[in-house]
Parts: structure tokens; sequence; C-alpha cells
């Protein structure tokens, strides 16, 4: 049987050890950190993600904006708030929560904004300098992955990690960071993707998988080395009439299964989504420390 890597619990030590850095600051007089989320329309999981980083902020007592937009605003229009919120010196860092509707590209909006106040790390300064191994923002999914590692002390170091899926907020920088210099860091990395042949071969190589493609129980036991670490990043809402909700959330990994093979695994819920909104804060207080010297 495997060991979970409770992200949970991971998470609400992070986020004490922030409250503690906000209650010395603003027991020295000084503001405490202000985070802000822009969110453009009504989508049902962009809501629920958006709100928790809201409430989460207030926990932990940073200042939180929520500047919500109807979904028929233009580019023009989305552009000029990014505009208004780099120039706003009460401000520590803002993200835009993706995905954008159709008629706004996401590049361009992304590029827009100030790099010193980009906490989700998704601007091309901060992601060029995530490769090139210099201090930035990482983004909050992958970096929340890396402190997970880091926090309970797993040696990936020269091992075969292998991610599945490349998109741009966590596969792509994930097999970054894995094969970055640094610990953790320094493994062997194969990216995967859609176009990838024979997968299972390849994870069944792996000492490390990291599951990002939102395929719920995709990952199989048949698919994973005895003692492999798993961590799974697949949040994917499931129709149940069970539950209040209508829906359940279910990962790309069939924990029952695999959680038999692994060393480590992360559950879902209660994995690598709370290490997320975690980092997040984490990277606004780095914001703050930064823009404040
Ligand atoms: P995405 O849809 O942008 O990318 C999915 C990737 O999976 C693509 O690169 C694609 O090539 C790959 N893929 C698809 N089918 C595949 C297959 N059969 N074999 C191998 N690769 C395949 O997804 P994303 O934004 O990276 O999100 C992935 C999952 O992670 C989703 O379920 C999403 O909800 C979740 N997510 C969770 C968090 C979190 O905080 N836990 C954060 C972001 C995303």
């Amino acid at each position: 049987m495997s060991t979970l890597l409770d992200g949970k619990a991971t998470s609400n030590q992070i986020k004490e050890e922030l409250t503690e850095q906000v209650a010395e600051l603003t027991s020295a007089g000084k503001r405490p950190p202000h985070l802000a989320a822009v969110l453009v329309g009504n989508d049902g999981a962009s809501l629920t993600y958006v709100g928790s980083k809201v409430r989460s902020c207030q926990k932990i007592g940073f200042e939180s904006t929520l500047i919500q937009l109807d979904d028929t605003i233009t580019q023009d229009e989305l552009l000029a708030t990014i505009d208004k919120l780099n120039k706003d010196n009460s401000l520590d860092g803002f993200i835009v929560q993706l995905p954008l509707p159709k008629h706004i590209n996401e590049e361009v909006v992304l590029d827009a904004i100030n790099p010193k106040k980009d906490v989700d790390g998704f601007h091309p300064t901060n992601f060029g300098k995530m490769a090139l191994g210099m201090e930035t923002f990482i983004p909050a999914t992958p970096f929340g992955i890396m402190e997970l590692l880091k926090r309970y002390a797993l040696d990936i170091s020269g091992k075969h990690a292998v991610v599945i899926g490349r998109s741009h907020i966590v596969g792509r920088p994930m097999s970054i960071l894995l094969s970055n210099k640094g610990n953790p860091g320094n493994a062997t990395v194969t990216l995967t993707h859609s176009r990838t042949q024979n997968l299972a071969e390849i994870t069944k190589e792996a000492d490390i998988v990291v599951s990002a493609l939102g395929v719920p129980n995709f990952l199989t036991a048949d698919m994973v080395k005895e003692g492999a670490i798993i961590i799974d990043v697949g949040i994917t809402r499931v129709a149940d009439e069970q539950h209040p909700k209508g829906y359940v959330i279910v990962g790309d990994v069939h924990f029952e299964e695999v959680s038999k093979k692994a060393s480590y695994i992360t559950p879902v819920p209660g994995g690598v989504g709370p290490m997320t909104i975690a980092m997040l804060l984490q990277n606004t207080m780095l914001a703050y420390t930064r823009n404040a010297s």
C-alpha cells in the first residue's frame, strides 16, 4: 500500500506559515499582501476555483479583490482592465482565470500582464525565466507539485519522470521543473501527449508519473511500475445524481488500483488541487516582498 501525499494537510501548513508572516507585517504597521482575480463569464468550474482562491486569501489575512466581467466583454475592454491593475500600486499580483471566452485571445491577454504582478507565472518573460532556472513566479500547479515532493523529502534526482500532458499551465512547465537543476529536480524527463505512441510502455518505465490530461481513471495499475511515485493533476467533473452537487470530482489516476502499487500517491480531491491554491498565495507573498524591496 502506498503513502498518501496529503496536499490538503501540506497546503494548510503553508497557509499557516503565510498567516504568521501576514501577522508580522501588519503588527509592524505594514499593509497585508493584496491579490486580485479577474473572472470573465460564468463558467461553473472557474467560479468555484476563483471563489476558493478569494476565500483562501481572506482566511490568511491577505486582501483580495474579485473583478467579475460579463462574457460579452471585448478584448480591448479586458486589456483596459488589465492595464488598470498593472498600474494599481495597492495590488501585489493578479490573475486572469482561464479559460477565456473564444473571442478573446488568451496569448494577447497574458502578454499584457505586468510580469512583476504575474503571480500565475504565465507571462512569456516569467515562463522563460523558469525554463532558464532563474528566480521568477512558477505556475502554481507545477510549483505545488514540486513543493509537495520537497516537503515529503522525495528524492527524484536521476530518476525517470514521465509527464502526461503538455499544456502551458501544467504539463510543459512540470517537465521543465523536474529536469531543472535543484532539489527536487535533476530528473530524466519524458514529456508525453496525445500523439505519443505506446504510452503504457513509457509510463511502465517511470519512477515518477505526473498525469495531467483530464481523462477520469486513465492511468491504470498495468501502466505503472511497482513503487512509482504517482501525482494526479486531473480534475474532471463526472455526473453523479447521488451527490448533492450532482457531480463528483474524478482524477486521471485509477486510485483504487494504482495506490496498491505506488510508493507515494496524491488523492483527488485533496492532493494537487489545494497545493495549487497555496502556491498562488505563496507567489503573492513573493510579489509583495519583491515589490516592497
Ligand atoms: P489541457 O486539456 O490543456 O491538456 C491536456 C493534455 O493532455 C494535452 O497536452 C494533450 O496532448 C494530453 N492528452 C490528451 N489525451 C491524451 C492521451 N490519451 N494520452 C496522452 N496525453 C493526452 O489540460 P490542462 O489544462 O493541463 O489540465 C489537465 C487536467 O488537470 C484537467 O483535468 C484539469 O482540470 C486539471 N488541472 C488541475 C489543476 C489542479 O490544481 N489540480 C490545475 C490545472 C489543471
